[in-house]
């Protein structure tokens, strides 16, 4: 076999790796599998490069390789989980920088390349530029360094979209044929086309703030998931400037699944992508406790104690979990595995129903459960459960909101009209868990909370279930 053919079936292995990884991704069950099948295909795609492209001195590589990992690894310690978006912005970040940062070491050679590299360059440093520094923007909103508010100026998207076709019609220009450019810049030389290209290069970093700023930070985990597409479509343009497959196909798998994921959650919040982009949604951080319903109707609710929800628990022989986001502020997973078994040992069954847009991204819930070794069998996904809530004896739902608020079911005027909810409302008893009446994410007032049969246990996630559990075990 001769070199090329080994690097290029080693290639087709680390692709098979990354194919068959992200699939396993798909379940909870097989995802850390998938993790190291994608971890060990990149392995193998490094070593292969190397080795491929005759690097024969790798100090500066290992070093590279060593400062990342620990980068890295002291990240992924640190992170807690509800700042994984803003670590998942930067990385997508660091992605679209890296492809910008080839195309533009490429573009030295221009002038003797062929026209489609050439186009993939200027594709390259665009989409990078623009994954770049929105990703970064992204980061800062979600920190908490740059301000949530969707910053909004006239004239914002025409000039948006004309910065786009500036830099469009520049990367035409400087792609034009040797003759047709002397044509039409005599005495022209590389030196033209490098201040094309740097001005490329700014068109795409502004671009990339001006599209996200006026963005609301409550909507960052669908631009962040849209720019993760960005990055990988950014990676497989690079891959065609270097003519290298495997980059090719990671890109492509990254581009389309970052889609896929960006239209599931526009989907499961019944909102269109234009929607998010427009900016404008979600921005009401610091709203008054809830009154009333998006309608005008006034809520009264029923606020009880700990001794009364035990009480309610006690009795209870079926049970369905709803965790939402304040799960995840609370770090409440550890006590809701704990209260799980206690109401198990007693006898009821317990179940836990995940909306696909509980908390802050996708699988947010899932992985907060597994994390606190909630069997897989007991998670099910909403429409897998929701006809169960009618013969269920109680819903207990802790730190969620707009996903279980039957206002969209029925209620035109609420922004998450149409979006689908969990049943809650329909088990015999519901039991909320939050601090107060405060509105979530999308900044309304919840209508379940002043139904007949939901109970108010306010207080923070984590306190109020440990107290939940003492009380139980106490009767
Ligand atoms: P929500 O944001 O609707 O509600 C979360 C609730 O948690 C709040 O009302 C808050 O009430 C409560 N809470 C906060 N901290 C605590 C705490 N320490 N203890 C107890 N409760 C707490 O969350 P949901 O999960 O129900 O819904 C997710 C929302 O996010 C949806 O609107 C969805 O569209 C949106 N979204 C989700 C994405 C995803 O991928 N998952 C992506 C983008 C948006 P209080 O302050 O009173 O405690």
């Amino acid at each position: 076999m001769t070199e090329k053919a080994f690097a290029i079936l080693i290639y087709l292995i680390s692709s098979v790796l990354f194919i068959v990884g992200i699939k396993r991704l798909a379940s909870v069950k097989t995802a850390r599998q998938g993790n190291f099948l994608a971890a060990l295909g990149m392995l193998f795609a490094i070593g292969i490069t190397l080795f491929d492209q005759k690097i024969l001195r790798y100090e500066l590589i290992f070093l590279g390789m060593g400062l990342g990992a620990l980068i890295g690894a002291v990240l992924a310690l640190r992170i807690a989980m509800t700042g994984m978006p803003q670590m998942v912005a930067l990385l997508n970040g660091l992605g679209g920088g890296a492809s910008l940062l080839v195309a533009v070491a490429e573009f030295e050679g221009l002038l003797d390349l062929p026209v489609n590299t050439g186009a993939s360059i200027f594709l390259s440093i665009l989409i990078g530029g623009v994954t770049l520094t929105g990703s970064l923007v992204a980061f800062g909103k979600l920190q908490g360094l740059v301000t949530e508010k969707a910053v909004v100026f006239p004239l914002q998207h025409p000039i948006n979209a004309l910065l786009i076709l500036c830099a469009l019609l520049l990367s035409v220009l400087a792609l034009l044929s040797p003759e047709a450019w002397a044509g039409l810049r005599p005495a022209s030389g590389a030196l033209d086309r490098e201040l094309i290209m740097l001005i490329i290069v700014g068109l795409s970093l502004l671009l990339g703030i001006l599209l996200v700023i006026p963005i609301g930070g409550a909507d960052m985990p669908v631009v962040i998931s849209l720019l993760n597409s960005y990055s990988g479509i950014a990676a497989a343009t690079t891959g065609f400037i270097l003519k290298n497959n495997v980059l090719i196909i990671t890109g492509s798998l990254v581009g389309a699944s970052g889609i896929i994921l960006t239209q599931i959650m526009c989907k499961s919040m019944n909102r269109s992508l234009m929607n998010v982009l427009l900016g404008g949604f979600g921005s009401t951080s610091g709203a008054s406790p809830a009154k009333t319903t998006a309608s005008g109707k006034s809520i009264v609710v029923k606020e009880v104690g700990v001794e009364e929800a035990a009480m309610v628990f006690d009795a209870a022989t079926s049970v369905i979990i709803v965790p939402g986001y304040g799960m995840a502020v609370a770090q409440a997973q550890h006590v809701v595995k704990e209260l799980t078994d206690l109401l198990s040992k007693r006898g009821a069954t317990v179940k836990f129903a995940i909306h696909p847009v509980a908390g802050r991204m996708p699988g947010h819930m899932n992985v907060l459960l597994a994390d606190a070794s909630v069997p897989y069998e007991q998670l099910f996904e909403m429409d897998d459960i929701n006809d169960e809530f009618a013969s269920t004896d109680v819903a207990l739902i802790i730190g969620a909101n707009d996903v279980t608020n039957p206002a969209a079911r029925h209620d035109q005027s609420s922004p998450i009209y149409g979006m689908p909810i969990l049943n809650c409302d329909k088990a015999r008893t519901v039991v909320v868990v939050k601090r107060s009446l405060r509105p979530g994410y999308a900044g309304i007032d919840n209508e379940l909370y002043g139904f007949d049969n939901t109970l108010m246990y306010l207080g923070d996630a984590k306190e109020a279930i440990s107290k939940l559990i003492s009380e139980i075990k106490s009767l």
